[in-house]
């Protein structure tokens, strides 16, 4: 990867559960026709408003353990009780078709896609405080209280592990949160 200004980049994009990274990320792909989103293969339950392919592949955990025991990963983590992975072929794809990519994985999955691809741009999101993180989680209305407890539980360490992202955004209100990320990335694409 890599080369030809604003062809072939990485962008990484990662926050604790809840911050809205999801949601920027989608922003992001909508502003920008270069950038492709990188499809995370997954085994946790499909949401209301996924699509397979899309958000996710969503997998059994057979088939992941498979696909894993294949090489077919670039990285992988286990995350509150489920395997999430970035897929080799998802690299492939934006290799082939000459574009950006942007991944919104977990801090630990971000700074093994750094460490392969050192050239990657990596941004940080948070949010003004933990309890507005709380507030965003539990009003998604996603998770069970066992979930979202293990997911409360992580955000220490992931904040702690976000002082190594190069680019830190505060997502208070959207529309400013959304600007400056796009502004880091055209600058990142333009270098
Ligand atoms: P993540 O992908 O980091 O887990 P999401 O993108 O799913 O987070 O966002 C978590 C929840 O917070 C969603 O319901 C989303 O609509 C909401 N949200 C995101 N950004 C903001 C914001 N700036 N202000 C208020 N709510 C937000
Ligand atoms: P969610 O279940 O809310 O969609 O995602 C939970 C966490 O998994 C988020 O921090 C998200 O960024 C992360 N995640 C999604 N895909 C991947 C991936 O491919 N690799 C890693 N390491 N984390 C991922």
């Amino acid at each position: 990867m890599n080369g030809e200004a604003g062809r072939g980049k990485l962008i990484v994009l990662s926050a604790p559960s809840g911050s809205g990274k999801t949601t920027i990320a989608r922003e992001i792909i909508r502003l920008n026709p270069n950038i492709r989103f990188s499809v995370s293969a997954t085994t946790r339950r499909q949401r209301d408003g996924e699509r397979d392919g899309d958000d996710y592949f969503f997998l059994t955990r057979e088939e992941f353990r498979r696909r894993v025991d294949g090489g077919e990963f670039v990285e992988w983590e286990e995350l509150f009780g489920n395997y999430y992975g970035t897929l080799r072929s998802e690299l492939d794809r934006a290799i082939r078709e000459n574009r950006n990519l942007l991944f919104d994985v977990d801090v630990k999955g971000g700074l093994s896609i750094q460490k392969a691809y050192p050239a990657a741009l990596m941004i940080f999101i948070r949010t003004p405080g933990v309890e507005i993180l709380k507030q965003r989680l539990r009003k998604r209305k996603t998770e069970t209280e066992e979930v979202l407890s293990m997911r409360l539980d992580r955000v220490p360490m992931e904040l702690s592990m976000g002082d190594r992202y190069t680019h830190q955004v505060v997502n208070d209100d959207l529309a400013t949160a959304v600007g400056e990320v796009h502004e880091i990335i055209q600058k990142y694409l333009q270098s």
